[in-house]
């Protein structure tokens, strides 16, 4: 019952750019790299990591698997 009223309560706070753990403003959110050219993996200050989708202007929660994919990313970086 519970479950059913959260993800719709997310959905609304990432409408108006906010974080769903701490309702920070996501604009305010660390920018920490890009996935592509249209995609900005962005995390706030509660280590919450959204991708910030620039043709739509809008802000999605990273899945588990594009943040794994970054971070071996921007390791392979570091390491050149
Ligand atoms: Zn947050």
């Amino acid at each position: 019952m519970y479950k059913k009223l959260v993800s719709p309560f997310q959905k609304v706070l990432l409408e108006k750019r906010m974080c769903v753990g701490c309702t920070n403003p996501l604009d305010k959110a660390k920018r920490i790299g890009k996935i592509s050219e249209r995609r900005e993996m962005v995390e706030c200050k509660c280590k919450r990591r959204y991708i910030f989708n620039k043709e739509l202007n809008e802000y999605q929660r990273a899945s588990f698997q594009e943040e794994q994919q970054f971070l071996k990313e921007l390791s392979k970086k570091a390491l050149v």
